[in-house]
């Protein structure tokens, strides 16, 4: 339910909050890195007790040494944090704490007045923005089919006016999809008018939900860097690894379990981890053997991925 802090490549050391029960969302991204969707759905309801998650955060941060407190306090659940219909209120409760609040959406659902006035509290709001093409927009998010794109992007665009805090755009670059210069222009001639303090441009750096799904190769993000900064986009890119300075509680299972289920890990990360906690190969092995945890390998990399299907 809270992990970390984890290195975070936008926001430094991220304490994650993870207060959406496993792959519910409103989106079915084809790039995902926690797996297919398990309920997709737009119905805003309470999931856990908000006093619980409070709690949990508070004994946390209690455990943390001062140089390992983090930046940000992230919203980073592996379902869509806008579902929480006490996000709001879980907002106002963290930031009691005295650190600012992050939140990563997928923005489908800023169409409704309570998701736009809980996000107002943040201090920093990341928005996917994939693709302006409905076609490609259904191939690569996949979403609810009560979804309507344009609602979706004049959403997005209302908020943008009204939100004091940081707010930074993403988009996430997948093969053959949403990776021509047609569609960059148009994603920037859209992007330019939100005016993020900063335009990420991704590829898929983890193993995705479905194994068709690639990442954009160099030249097209290049092309896409050009496009986006030409047009006066402060363009960055979230291409590269975050690296392995998790923070540890002492529990190497803890720790891996907790984090592993919202972030596959890199075997170096997993190996780091281990030596800065209880951890030894054998526990790692019997977290395996008990379905827990599971090792793929993707672009060359050896991962360890949360299981939670058991198979
Ligand atoms: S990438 Fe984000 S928005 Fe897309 S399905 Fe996964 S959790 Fe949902």
């Amino acid at each position: 339910m809270v992990f970390g802090p984890v290195p975070s490549r936008r926001l430094g050391r991220s304490l994650g909050v993870n207060h959406i029960p496993h792959k519910v969302c409103s989106y079915s991204c084809s790039y995902c890195q926690i797996g297919k969707a398990i309920e997709i759905q737009i119905q805003r309801q309470p999931f856990f007790s908000t006093e619980f998650i409070i709690l949990q955060i508070k004994k946390r941060l209690n455990k943390l040494l001062a140089q390992e407190y983090p930046n940000y306090i992230t919203f980073v659940p592996d379902g869509e944090p806008t579902l929480d219909i006490n996000l709001g209120l879980l907002i106002k409760k963290i930031k009691q704490f005295g650190f600012p609040v992050a939140i990563i959406t997928n923005g489908s659902l800023l169409h409704f007045n309570s998701v736009k006035d809980d996000l107002m509290g943040a201090d920093y709001i990341s928005i996917k923005i994939d693709s302006v093409n409905p076609t490609v927009w259904r191939q690569i998010n996949r979403p609810h089919k009560g979804l309507n794109l344009e609602q979706i992007l004049r959403s997005i665009m209302e908020f943008s006016k009204d939100y004091t805090g940081t707010l930074v755009t993403e988009t996430m670059l997948i093969k053959g999809k949403n990776d021509n210069v047609s569609a960059f222009l148009q994603l920037a001639d859209f992007i330019k008018d939100i005016n993020p303090q900063k335009a990420y441009i991704a590829i898929p750096t983890r193993p995705p939900a479905f194994s068709n799904t690639f990442p954009a190769d160099e030249q097209s993000v290049t092309q896409a860097y050009n496009a986006f900064s030409r047009i006066g986009l402060s363009a960055e890119l979230l291409i590269g690894y975050e690296g392995n300075a998790f923070t540890s509680t002492g529990s190497f299972r803890e720790d891996l379990l907790s984090i592993t289920s919202v972030h596959p890990l890199r075997a170096g990360a997993v190996n780091e981890l281990m030596t800065r906690s209880d951890g030894s190969a054998e526990m790692l092995k019997m977290l395996i053997c008990k379905k827990l945890i599971k090792q793929i390998s993707y672009n060359g990399e050896e991962y360890y991925v949360r299981r939670f299907t058991g198979v």
